[in-house]
């Protein structure tokens, strides 16, 4: 059994461990264009800051030591350029002495991903505008950091990677603008949530643009100006540019493989594409939302490791299934752990549910214990069943497990009734006596 697999970071590491697991004589090839694989893309905001303090940490394993571990055969600098279904066979270039190789596999892996987008705004070219997916961009942000030493960085998008790296970057001691052609920060979330995260990003000295495009970047070589719409001129020495990502799937297109209505390649719940042999996960793939029941395209390391893992399991003969995701996503904000899980009362609508939002305060332990803080929880029900089908958490201490126990419920098909029943861990440090998640359900009811 000859295993392919194409592009060597979350889910395609994830697919080739398992892969071996699932069948250690198969032989397995993994593919990657850059020199790195397995690495922590969700560290990197971590490893620029220096919270993370060296860049091995985020490098969870060299191709030396991953052909160790897993005896899969890494090839770094190997591009896949074509695929040819009929003859089971890949075309590669191998970019290090850039003579053309092909390969023939049983299975096909394609693990390719997903890469920024990059908008056309004139003066984008000049120096120090970059952006963040890889940790080659890592080590290039770390290095403008060190030698030209900035004072002043424009982030463009407030989406969760812009700010993350609004934190990173008033960590380091630079003077932080982020710009969001949206009313709002983070557009995951709903407007009165988001609300409480633009106001800590500016209590933390972040200056806040919102409305506000981009019109162009001047400068001689490097950036020093960002111009807005409305007529802003913000002086800057670095810009990080951070508007969103594309699945990467020319390479499957041009295959023949089928791309979903989302524009990521089109898979079942075994990962499998609409070719037989040929399998997809991670950021360039579809998933399933266990809500709606529709194809989405949710882009995360956590759905891309697990969709890794299932389409290795069956590429080497296995039978495992990926049924689909909530899209449940956390961040930092500088204080604020800020989390969202299944749908929004918009998707909800668009999705034939009646929805309604409730909106609750809660505190995230007793009050006469150190620590108090607030919880702002939404929760989202189905008026007819009181189904909850989606949430969001902001708050310190104690919204991660809040927005863990609320995915959970979703995932269960929890009504407001049971969400109160729940018998969740209580002691002062803790929790109060009706917890927050409880006070949901009952204020739902
Ligand atoms: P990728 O990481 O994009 O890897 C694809 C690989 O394929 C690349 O190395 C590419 O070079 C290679 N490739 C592409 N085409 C070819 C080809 N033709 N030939 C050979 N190789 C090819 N997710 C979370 O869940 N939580 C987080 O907190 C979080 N934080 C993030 C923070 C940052 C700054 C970033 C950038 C991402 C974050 N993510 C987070 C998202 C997460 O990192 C991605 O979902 C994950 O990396 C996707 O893995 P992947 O293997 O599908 O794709």
């Amino acid at each position: 059994m000859k295993i392919a697999i194409i592009g060597g970071v979350a889910a395609g590491t994830s697919a080739a461990a398992k892969a071996h697991r699932e069948n250690p004589e198969a032989e397995i090839i993994l593919f990657e264009k850059d020199e790195n694989i397995s690495y922590a893309g969700c560290g990197l905001p971590y490893y620029i800051s220096g919270v993370t303090d060296s860049r091995q940490k985020v490098v969870i394993n060299t191709p030396e030591a991953f052909t160790k571990k897993y005896k899969v055969e890494v090839r770094t600098g190997h591009r896949v350029d074509e695929i040819i279904p009929d003859k089971k066979l890949i075309r590669y270039r191998n970019l290090k002495n850039n003579r053309d190789g092909e390969y023939r596999y049983d299975k096909l892996i394609i693990t390719t991903g997903a890469s920024p987008v990059i908008p056309p705004i004139p003066g984008i070219k000049l120096n120090n505008i970059l952006t963040l997916r890889t940790i080659n961009h890592a080590d290039m942000i770390k290095n403008i950091l060190n030698k030209n030493k900035p004072e002043r960085v424009s982030i463009i998008g407030a989406g969760l990677i812009g700010l993350e790296m609004a934190e990173s970057f008033s960590k380091l001691g630079l003077k932080v603008t982020v710009i969001e052609k949206l009313p709002q920060v983070l557009p995951q979330f709903s407007p009165e949530m988001a609300q409480i995260v633009g106001a800590h990003l500016k209590e933390n000295g972040v200056d806040l643009l919102l409305k506000d495009g981009v019109v162009k970047f001047t400068g001689d070589n490097s950036v020093e100006k960002v111009i807005t719409e409305s007529g802003q001129e913000i002086k800057t020495d670095l810009v990080l540019v951070s508007v969103g990502i594309r699945p990467n799937v020319e390479l499957a297109r041009k295959a023949g493989i089928k791309i979903g209505p989302t524009g990521a390649i089109a898979v079942n719940n075994k990962m499998q594409t609409s070719l037989s042999d040929i399998y997809a996960a991670g950021d360039c793939a579809e998933s399933t939302d266990l809500v709606s029941g529709k194809s989405i395209w949710a882009p995360l390391g956590s759905t891309a490791n697990k969709q890794g893992r299932v389409a290795g399991e069956n590429a080497a003969g296995g039978n495992n299934r990926h049924d689909g995701v909530l899209k449940t996503a956390i961040t930092k904000v500088f204080d604020l752990t800020v989390a969202r899980t299944g749908l929004s009362e918009k998707e909800a609508s668009e999705a034939g549910f009646d929805p309604i939002g409730v909106k609750i305060k809660a505190v995230n332990h007793a009050g006469y214990y150190p620590g108090l803080d607030k919880l702002h929880i939404k929760g989202v029900f189905d008026k007819k069943t009181k189904r909850i089908i989606g949430a969001e958490v902001i708050g310190k201490n104690g919204a991660d497990k809040r927005i863990d126990v609320l995915s959970t419920a979703i995932y269960s098909k929890l009504t407001t009734h049971d969400l109160f029943q729940l018998d969740l861990a209580y002691a002062p440090p803790y929790s109060t006596p009706k917890d927050a998640v409880a006070r949901l359900g009952m204020v739902s009811q």
